[in-house]
């Protein structure tokens, strides 16, 4: 039985105070079991985040990490540092990231690694472009990222894979319930394929304009195992909505 879990991905996005206050709302909510939640705010926001969550059931993760753990690297900020100050989950390999920073599967690869080393849980994103699928690519195309980011990763107990298709990323246009399911039950073979071993407990995440209107289909389908949710994770009723979604 894989528990659902339901992660924000707040980008760069936000300020202090509008952060403060949207943590306030979500802490103030009923708390949602069966669920595991997640939020990801910049790095500059997280310790204040973490301070917030406190031991609420809301989590805190990075929206990235370097591939290093310490060393003369401006920049960047290592998945040790955010396991120190009580992050649990670390976004890697999110489109944005392979397409503004370039981020190629050897350089995620070696970002998993070192954020399984810090005992952080990553989350490793995939999922072709619009382009990609009208070829009739879009299983190769994330059969090789998913290759490629979890190569000599044998265990799969800490990993998260959120199949975010980058033509449904922050687009309005999601996939439907039936695309993402045969996507992630794809997914979910490839885990096994590559890994070589059971990956009937790793949790796939669907990512892509969902909406509190939209989440519930997603998680009826039977590897949709909850969400990484961009634009509505910033709207506190939105985000509440998605997350009661997945413990019905
Ligand atoms: C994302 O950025 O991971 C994402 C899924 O964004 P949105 O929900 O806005 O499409």
């Amino acid at each position: 039985m894989r528990e659902p879990l339901v992660v924000g991905n707040w980008k760069l996005q936000g300020s202090l105070v509008s952060v403060e206050a949207l943590l306030g709302d979500l802490l103030s909510a009923t708390p949602v079991v069966g669920v595991e939640i997640a939020v990801c705010p910049t790095y500059v926001h997280l310790g204040r985040a973490i301070t917030m969550c406190g031991r609420s059931l809301l989590a805190v993760g990075a929206q990235d990490c370097s591939y290093v753990q310490s060393g003369a690297y401006t920049g960047e900020v290592s998945p040790a540092m955010l396991a120190e100050i009580g992050c649990h989950w670390v976004i890697l390999g999110h489109s944005e990231r392979r397409q503004y920073q370039g981020e190629s599967d050897a350089l995620i690869a070696a970002k998993l690694a070192a954020a399984v080393e810090a005992d952080l849980s990553p989350i490793v994103c995939v999922g072709e472009t619009r382009e990609q699928r009208e070829a009739g690519s879009a299983q190769a195309i994330v059969s090789a990222q998913l290759e490629g980011a979890l190569k000599g990763q044998a265990n799969l107990d800490r990993v998260v894979i959120a199949y975010e298709p980058v033509w449904a990323i922050g687009t309005g246009l999601t996939a439907t319930p039936e695309q993402a399911q045969q996507m992630q039950a794809f997914i979910r073979g490839c885990l096994m394929d590559i890994s070589g071993v059971d990956a009937t407990a790793t949790r796939i995440l669907y990512g892509g304009s969902v909406k509190a209107g939209n989440a519930a289909s997603l998680f009826v389908q039977p590897d949709i195992d909850g969400a990484l949710v961009g634009g509505a994770a910033l709207i506190a009723a939105d985000f509440l909505a998605i997350i009661n979604a997945a413990a019905a």
